[in-house]
């Protein structure tokens, strides 16, 4: 069996989980910068304020207190979605992140009930352990957890947790309702032919010959149409990638705890999402970096690091992801671990074309050509003919993020504060300070 463990409301739930007082209030997350929307609650979504709403136009409703908005907190994200990563690999043999809220469990060897109830208790654990409400789907191959996950979700009856086995009556009923444009890996264009061949459900497109199919579609297609009955044949990197992120990893041909190897491989996928980026027309908001060490070598230390960099305003610039790469890496590098597989994810993307760049904004985009050029020369000639070299510009970055809440799980100076006389409080940051220092000369002084 397979599992599809997704977040609900990533974004503003993990604002929740520190701050209560949001609960059941329609809450947006802005991007970088405070330019737009680009997270809603329920509640907002019932207001139909669409996705990437300018946030100035939302100002008269947040000054009546009607909806609140909040400045994105990438690192308080990226640092519940490790958690959440962490959490899981604690109780299922294997995990792997699908994108930064989505992860895929992989249950061979539990029977269907085993599975029903790991999920629900994970589904538990993960509310009681992380505050996230997130919902499970389990079935025989990935493209069924997505159908299960999805039906756990909009189907209050399931409680967060649906299990659908390959030829159970719920299953057809289900595929019966899908629209097979809802498919997962199944395009527009793709469902637009289909259906000029009378195929418009999910279950129509289970019930074509994949011989068929692949002749007059694509392998991709007759394998999803072989995922809905319940053969598993497609792999998690042959799925289509969310509109939403584009992620780029791999295994290494040798474990390795360099951190020039390391950088080295992530430079790589780096710069092969930022093609892909351009290539759909789409900027990034902000780079997602992982690292992850062999967990079926018990005799050697475990740590599967991430890092979540936002960048000052969204970018196709291989440079500036590339720059991005580089902090990612100073973040979650620790000497002594055998690392086996790198990845970076390009999170939260915005259309190109629609994106106006401000005139402030204008000059990360200084040399538009140049990436054009180097994506051509290297279709041309090869991937990776033209590569970027070491950059080591540090660019400090001040994003405006007025109404950002407290980094609470990654930042000592603001960690939660339980109710105590503002008095001792400011009396404990004093010190806390003061011992920061102390560390920071001792550290200086043992250098010198
Ligand atoms: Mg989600």
């Amino acid at each position: 069996m397979i599992g599809l463990v997704d977040v609900n409301n990533f974004y503003v739930s993990c604002e929740r989980v520190f701050n209560p007082a949001l609960e059941g209030k329609p809450i947006g997350v802005m991007s970088n910068n405070d330019g737009c929307v680009i997270a809603r609650s329920a509640e907002m979504k019932a207001m139909e304020i669409p996705m990437g709403t300018p946030s100035f136009q939302l100002e008269g409703l947040r000054r009546r207190g009607e909806i609140h908005l909040l400045s994105s907190n990438y690192e308080l994200y990226g640092d519940m979605s490790a958690r959440l990563a962490q959490l899981l690999r604690d109780s299922c043999p294997e995990v792997a992140p699908y994108s930064i809220d989505e992860m895929f469990i992989y249950l061979d060897g539990f029977n269907d009930a085993q599975c029903q109830t790991l999920g629900e208790v994970l589904r538990r654990r993960i509310r009681r352990y992380l505050g996230l409400p997130v919902c499970v789907g389990l079935a025989p191959t990935h493209t069924l957890a997505k159908l299960a996950n999805h039906a756990a979700k909009k189907q209050s009856h399931y409680q967060g947790v649906c299990l659908l086995t390959a030829n159970s009556p719920t299953t057809a009923a289900l595929l019966k309702q899908l629209p097979v444009s809802d498919v997962w890996g199944v395009g527009r264009r793709i469902a637009e032919r289909l259906a000029v061949s009378g195929i418009h459900t999910a279950w129509e497109l289970r019930a074509c010959d994949p011989k068929q199919l692949r002749k007059r579609f694509s392998v991709v297609l007759a394998r999803t149409a072989l995922e809905l009955g319940g053969t598993p044949c497609l792999e998690m990197n042959a799925l289509e990638q969310p509109r939403q992120r584009i992620m780029t990893s791999r295994s290494f041909g040798k474990a390795t705890s360099l951190k020039a190897d390391l950088h080295a491989a992530l430079r790589r996928h780096a710069q092969r999402s930022a093609e892909k980026l351009r290539q759909q027309k789409s900027l990034t908001r902000a780079v997602l970096l992982f690292l992850t060490t062999n967990r079926h070598r018990k005799d050697q230390p475990q740590l599967s690091p991430s890092a979540m960099i936002p960048l000052t305003s969204p970018s196709d610039d291989t440079r500036i992801i590339l720059e991005a790469v580089r902090e990612g890496l100073e973040q979650m590098y620790r000497p002594g671990f055998k690392f086996v597989k790198a990845g970076v994810m390009l999170l939260d993307l915005v259309d190109a074309q629609q994106y106006q760049l401000s005139l402030l904004q204008s000059s990360t985009k200084a040399h538009p050509h140049l990436m054009n050029t180097i994506d051509t020369i290297n279709k041309r000639m090869g991937q990776g003919t033209i590569r970027f070299g070491m950059t080591d510009a540090e660019a400090p970055w001040q994003l405006r993020c007025a109404h950002r809440s407290n980094r609470y799980t990654t930042c000592w100076d603001e960690l939660m504060e339980a109710g105590t006389h503002p008095g001792a409080i400011a009396a404990a940051r004093v010190k806390h300070e003061q011992q920061r220092l102390a560390r920071a000369q001792h550290w200086v002084q043992s250098r010198v």
